[in-house]
């Protein structure tokens, strides 16, 4: 293992230094155990699976949102089983994670008795990738789906001001012994802070990506945040953007993007919403067909990858074998501005 060794420019952890290194800022910061565990363990995979984006780099954002007024550090996740087939997780401003992982297990009985399981996560504080929960939920056999707003950074396709969140949507494929099919993206054009990276260097973005405050095109990173971002897919995307907003806001009883951002009150915290999330059994729903229902699945996914195209998460995975062999490569410069939380 490289562990341990330092270059010029970079460090290099064991992934489990870079648990522990995760946990011991969030604790500092003023987290409970309880808080501080799932946050640490998501930022962790995300650093191994090479998505750097939710990887250390979010660390500093999680402290920041600890010092907003509403946030609970302490926050304990109340479950409610609501009905055979819907359970609430009131995260009590607390971060989803840990509300995520207290339901868990009800959502995954509730999938098997009757096939499927609605999850509402509440009144969470929410930074994170979907992807470790729907793997979460397609290591008991079941197919996912997870969706969640932001802040309202993006414009509808034909508007000019922002008022949908970057909106993830994620979906999970269950493949027995196999890793699972996943995919999980915004459902923006482009990540936020790909706009706010292309800033920072001073490089102009591809027309696409935003528009400035005229609503006009613009390849100035700085405009297009000032202004707004675009759906991915013109219309097709602005109107998946607005599902996620309907199904993960309202229809849980919780905040739009627009609702979320006058919420943050201008403390620039991770944003404060709901999550819907929805387990699907394959054995009860293809009810003793499920065998050919995954023979079926099975040759759609060797038709894709039969022709060169990739399945969604191969990179992922691949990057995950290589960080838990040689441990992960980290920024110097975000180490440095890490290691900095714990002194501050
Ligand atoms: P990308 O545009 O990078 O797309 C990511 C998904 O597409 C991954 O599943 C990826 O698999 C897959 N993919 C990429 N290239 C290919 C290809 N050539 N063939 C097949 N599949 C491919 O993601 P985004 O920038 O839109 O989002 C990144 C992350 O940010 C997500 O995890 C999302 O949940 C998170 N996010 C969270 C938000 C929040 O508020 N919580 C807001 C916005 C985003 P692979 O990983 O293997 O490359």
């Amino acid at each position: 293992s490289e562990a341990g060794k330092v270059g010029p420019d970079h460090v290099v952890m064991s992934v489990d230094e870079v648990r522990e290194l995760a946990l011991k800022v969030l604790l500092q910061a003023g987290l409970s155990r309880e808080q501080a565990g799932p946050v640490a363990e998501v930022i962790t995979a995300g650093e191994r699976d090479e998505c750097h984006s939710h990887g250390l780099y979010r660390l500093p954002g999680c402290v920041e949102t600890v010092r907003h007024p509403r946030f609970v550090p302490d926050a304990v996740p109340v479950i409610t089983e609501q009905s055979a087939s819907v359970v609430r997780a009131d995260a009590r401003f607390g971060y989803s994670l840990p509300a995520f992982e207290r339901a868990l297990p009800t959502v995954v009985r509730q999938a098997r008795e009757v096939g499927v399981s609605v999850l509402a996560i509440n009144d969470c504080f929410h930074f994170a990738a979907l992807w470790p929960e729907i793997e979460a939920i397609t290591a008991h056999g079941l197919a996912a789906i997870a969706m969640t707003p932001n802040h309202c950074w993006v414009a509808p396709t034909g508007g000019t001001r922002p008022i949908l969140g970057t909106n993830p949507f994620a979906f999970g494929w269950p493949r027995g012994g196999d890793r699972p099919y996943v995919f999980d993206f915004a459902t923006s054009e482009i990540a936020r802070g790909d706009i706010a990276l292309h800033k920072l260097a001073g490089k102009p973005i591809p027309l696409g990506w935003g528009i400035d405050q005229a609503g006009q095109p613009t390849t100035s990173a700085a405009a297009a945040l000032a202004g707004a971002m675009l759906p991915f897919g013109g219309y097709k995307g602005s109107a998946l953007a607005t599902m996620v907003e309907l199904l993960a806001g309202p229809l849980i009883g919780d905040l739009t993007s627009m609702e979320s951002t006058a919420f943050d009150g201008g403390v620039n915290a991770a944003p404060c919403h709901g999550e819907l999330i929805i387990a699907l059994d394959p054995a009860f729903l293809g009810g003793g067909r499920t065998a050919a229902g995954h023979q079926g699945a099975e040759a759609l996914f060797a038709a894709i990858t039969g022709q060169g195209a990739r399945l969604p998460s191969q990179r992922r995975y691949e990057a995950r074998e290589r960080s838990m062999k040689d441990g992960v490569r980290v920024s110097r410069a975000l180490h440095e501005r890490i290691i900095a939380l714990l002194d501050g």
